[in-house]
């Protein structure tokens, strides 16, 4: 197999949702700092994202909603019809200088990802993973839903055996809803219970599989869900082709969930499915503090590439850390290992009852699937 590819824009740099929104950090751009920096990129492997057209997003988007999106970045405003269709410019969506560009960049990157990996392959897209995109709304930060349409790039390529994988601490809502009637697609979503959007809870039919997890999710928990569900899903299904959608917003100090994730429960998920299909894709997602964001998807990069993370960062990786602010209370004081280290501490624990309970769904889970192949 090929060395894996990594699709990035500097579209992101600069771009923000606003200064009070939890968008307002850099994400991507000191991702792809921090991956130079470390020495991690021979620039062959990197790719521009391409910008999707319209055409192409329509393959899974409403062309109503993708005029409306177009003509809120042109006129930097929104008329009250669209904002309560679309929502766009509610709800946490709004409307920003890129908030077309920027989303069909991520388009783009994940459906060329789809494309590059047709005969097989690795292609890491830390710019994607806009999980909560619907067909014809903005939701959860997300305009479009790049997952989606990378999963239909590869359905029609003729793959017939996909396995979507989310380990967001929000819901991939969007996937599960977009191919819930699809079994092509598995989806397969760990999230935080009794937060928003408050959906996955339970096991939809046809491999809509959820595990939702208990506030203080560690490590070892992670590890339990790994070799307890998510494996023998895989090992069940063997899909021709695996999309990780790896939020980093279940780390601890993430500002919007209350998972308790270290970022070595992200490399263990990333190193244990990599190999398990002859396509991979993995992707961004949510994360709003830009140290863990950062640190997180540089180190999925890594994985990705059998590099393992220094003890200590060389200088020019921890200026990029020591570059940021964060306008929020873990700003003020940012400890000391956000600047100087790329692996967290480990979070370890005991698998608590609520976690052991969501393995003994496994065989729910395997008959779901079995259902979906039939
Ligand atoms: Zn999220």
């Amino acid at each position: 197999m090929s060395p894996p590819l990594l699709i990035g824009s500097e579209i992101y740099r600069g771009s923000t949702y606003g200064p009070k929104h939890p968008l307002a950090i850099p994400r991507v751009s000191t991702t792809l700092d921090l991956i130079r920096s470390l020495g991690w990129l021979d620039e062959r492997r990197y790719l521009d994202s391409p910008r999707a057209t319209p055409e192409q997003l329509a393959r899974f988007h409403d062309p109503d909603y993708l005029a409306a999106l177009m003509r809120a970045e042109a006129t930097q405003s929104v008329s009250p019809e669209d904002r309560e269709r679309f929502r766009i410019g509610a709800d946490g969506n709004p409307v920003y200088r890129e908030v077309f560009r920027r989303p069909a960049t991520g388009a783009g990157g994940t459906m060329l990802a789809a494309r590059l990996t047709a005969r097989g392959g690795v292609v890491h897209v830390p710019g994607g993973g806009t999980h909560h995109g619907m067909r014809a709304r903005a939701s959860g930060f997300c305009y479009l839903n790049d997952a989606v349409l990378g999963l239909l790039a590869w359905l029609d390529q003729g793959l017939s055996r996909i396995l979507y994988l989310d380990i967001d601490a929000h819901h991939g809502d969007g996937v599960e809803i977009a191919f819930r009637d699809d079994s092509r697609v598995v989806t397969l979503s760990v999230h935080e219970k009794g937060r928003w959007p408050f959906t996955g809870l339970t096991h939809g039919r046809c491999g809509a599989l959820n595990l939702p997890v208990p506030p203080g999710f560690h490590d070892a928990e992670m590890r339990a869900l790994l070799h307890g569900a998510i494996l023998p899903v895989i090992e069940a299904l063997q899909p021709e082709a695996i999309m990780l959608q790896c939020g980093a917003d279940g780390v601890e100090e993430d500002p919007l969930a209350r998972l308790s994730l270290s970022n070595n429960a992200h490399a263990e998920v990333i190193a244990a499915v990599m190999h398990r299909a002859p396509r991979f894709v993995l992707l961004g997602g949510g994360g709003y503090n830009p140290w863990t964001v950062a640190r997180c998807w540089a180190r999925g990069w890594g994985v990705l590439n059998g590099r393992v993370p220094p003890e200590r960062l060389p200088p020019e990786a921890e200026a990029v850390l020591r570059g940021l602010s964060f306008h929020r209370a873990a700003g003020r004081n940012p400890p000391e290992h956000w600047f100087t280290t790329l692996a967290d501490a480990p979070r370890e624990g005991e698998v608590r009852p609520e976690v052991a309970a969501l393995l003994a769904g496994l065989p729910a889970m395997l008959e779901s699937v079995a259902e979906c192949a039939a």
